[in-house]
């Protein structure tokens, strides 16, 4: 993972998005325009249906794939979820843990965003874990507040693991909305991440920002001390612009 931290990660989230002749275009299109960077790891996240088409069009390229979402549960009765065990079979890398649009849309807590990563960690897949702050919530200046608890929540179950976690910042005033937080709103935000995880002893570990990232704002992001890469929704749907962003 300190790999990562000497160049940039750059994670695609198709999010509910696709069909079996659209994706094949997508991916198409993302590996004709990509060559392998050392400073650069490029992922693109989809829908657990096109997992097969993903692993077999992106097979021996340099980009990696993985899920959107994870059970925290091992194995049994839970109609309809997907085991990190499962995805590790299969052979994802990455998995993406509480998104926020999850965490709205299907009530997730940081308890169960927590046991998610653990999950994740437990079968060797390296969870993006999504963190980040409604424009209530910053507008009532309690952005520290909200983010220190997301990502206090998954540390303390990872532990020392956590050194094998991606953390992403994705305020959710900026997400799908066309409103990025400017270089140095996170900066300011991914500055007090990476102190809150220095003084907790923890590891230094790669921190992503999302949010309307584009290939006009991401050099301006990529610039900021401690931002080590981006999480793209909207964007990660058009391989040129993708690709403008992963190289920017
Ligand atoms: C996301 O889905 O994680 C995201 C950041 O979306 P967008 O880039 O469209 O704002």
């Amino acid at each position: 993972m300190s790999d990562l931290l000497r160049g940039k990660l750059v994670v695609g989230n198709w999010k509910m998005n696709g069909g079996g002749a659209a994706n094949a275009v997508l991916l198409a299109g993302v590996v004709a325009g990509w060559q392998a960077r050392a400073d650069r790891e490029v992922v693109v996240c989809v829908p657990f249906p096109y997992l097969a088409q993903a692993r077999d069009a992106l097979a021996a390229t340099p980009i990696a794939w993985g899920a959107q979402d994870v059970s925290g549960h091992a194995a049994g009765a839970h109609t309809g979820q997907v085991s990190a065990g499962m995805l590790a079979e299969f052979g994802c890398r990455y998995v993406l843990v509480g998104h926020s649009e999850r965490r709205q849309e299907c009530g997730e807590t940081d308890a169960v965003v927590a046991a998610k990563a653990v999950a994740a960690r437990r079968e060797g897949l390296i969870p993006v874990v999504c963190v980040g702050e409604t424009l209530a919530e910053r507008d009532a200046g309690q952005w520290q507040a909200v983010v220190t608890r997301q990502v206090d929540a998954v540390v303390q179950r990872l532990g020392a693991d956590s050194a094998r976690a991606v953390l992403a910042y994705e305020p959710v005033w900026a997400i799908g909305t066309g409103r990025t937080a400017t270089p140095q709103q996170a900066q300011e935000v991914h500055a007090h991440l990476r102190a809150l995880l220095c003084s907790a002893g923890g590891p230094e570990v790669p921190m992503l920002y999302g949010g309307s990232v584009k290939a006009a704002n991401a050099g301006a992001l990529f610039a900021q001390a401690d931002v080590d890469g981006a999480l793209v929704g909207g964007a990660s749907l058009d391989a040129a612009e993708f690709l403008a962003i992963a190289g920017a």
